[in-house]
């Protein structure tokens, strides 16, 4: 007997994950009734992914359930958000109790590591779509955007770049990505802990979704400023030879999750803290100048001065 609407979120998902004491109405309302911190400000963000174009279809269900929530915490971690609350509206093509348990399993796993709670969401029939919401609280002083660059910042990113993409270009190749390389593109690890250490030390922060050179950019263009970065500076998963590779995977691959933010030269000194408290490396990878772009100073064999947007565009 296949389960109805009501059966699946009963099963699979009311029980998912800690029950917090800010959630006065959690799953099974109308709405989700929530009482936030008093002078905190709410973050929130909402991410979709659809198969075929954001996961492959035959993607295992416990990596596609931590990857949809881990792509949305990337992007609280990026603003130095604490997460708290998370809602889910899954469109199914069909109920398959081994995919939703795996799924559930995959989400509330990571789920549990932030203390994050389930407050609600929608269950769809349709072409296999996830789409989450995650909601979390900071210190107004906290907020990190795209816009707060100053020139002569330094630019920065977290952990290594590349992995992600040369798995998937591996795996479309019908070539065998290494393990680490396939954990990397699987289970994705957001950077809150990072977001947050860097709250008043960071002068702008976004997270690499959609590659380097793309979200750069986008610091880039919120701050009216130019990035000029180092090639033999940038952490590369793997030692990438072909220049056209290099690009594809390291500067432009995406799926990385990693955070990229600019930090004024006077606070160089915290970083080190920072790397010391959460345990990921901060590398400073170049500075941010006057113009516009970004613009690679020591690998001129690239030919690279890009305008921003090099991402993967849907409507293009
Ligand atoms: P309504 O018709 O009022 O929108 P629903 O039948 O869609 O209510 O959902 C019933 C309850 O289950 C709501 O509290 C909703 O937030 C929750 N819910 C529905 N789908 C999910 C899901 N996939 N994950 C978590 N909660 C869900
Ligand atoms: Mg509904």
């Amino acid at each position: 007997m296949s389960l109805s609407e009501f059966d699946i979120i009963q099963q699979y998902f009311s029980p998912l994950t800690t029950s917090r004491a800010d959630v006065l109405t959690g799953i099974g309302d109308d709405c989700a009734l929530l009482a936030p911190q008093p002078g905190k400000i709410l973050a929130i963000s909402t991410d979709t992914l659809v198969s075929g174009i954001h996961f492959l279809p035959d993607v295992d269900p416990v990596a596609l359930g931590h990857k949809a929530l881990a792509v949305n915490l990337s992007d609280l971690a990026a603003m130095g958000a604490t997460p708290c609350w998370v809602s889910l509206a899954l469109t199914l093509p069909e109920v398959n109790e081994n995919w939703l348990r795996q799924f559930s399993r995959g989400f509330a796993a990571l789920a549990e590591q932030y203390e994050l709670q389930l407050i609600g969401g929608d269950t769809t029939r349709g072409p296999l779509a996830i789409t989450i919401t995650v909601h979390g609280q900071l210190d107004p002083e906290q907020v990190l955007k795209r816009s707060g660059a100053k020139n002569g910042d330094l630019v920065c990113i977290s952990g290594k770049l590349g992995e992600a993409a040369l798995a998937l270009k591996k795996i479309l190749n019908g070539e065998p990505a290494a393990e680490d390389l396939k954990e990397a593109l699987d289970y994705p690890i957001p950077r809150v802990h990072t977001g947050r250490a860097l709250a008043g030390i960071a002068s702008a922060c976004i997270d690499i979704s959609d590659g380097l050179l793309a979200d750069l950019g986008h610091i880039c263009e919120a701050s009216s400023l130019k990035a000029e970065i180092r090639k033999d500076d940038i952490p590369a998963a793997v030692d990438v030879s072909d220049g056209q590779e290099y690009i594809e995977t390291v500067l432009s691959g995406g799926d990385d999750y990693e955070l990229c933010f600019t930090v004024p030269e006077s606070r160089r000194n915290l970083l080190e803290n920072v790397q010391q408290q959460t345990g990921v490396a901060i590398t400073v990878i170049g500075r941010m100048i006057e113009g516009q772009g970004i613009e690679i100073v020591d690998a001129p064999d690239l030919k690279l001065t890009i305008a921003a947007n090099t991402g993967y565009l849907h409507f293009k």
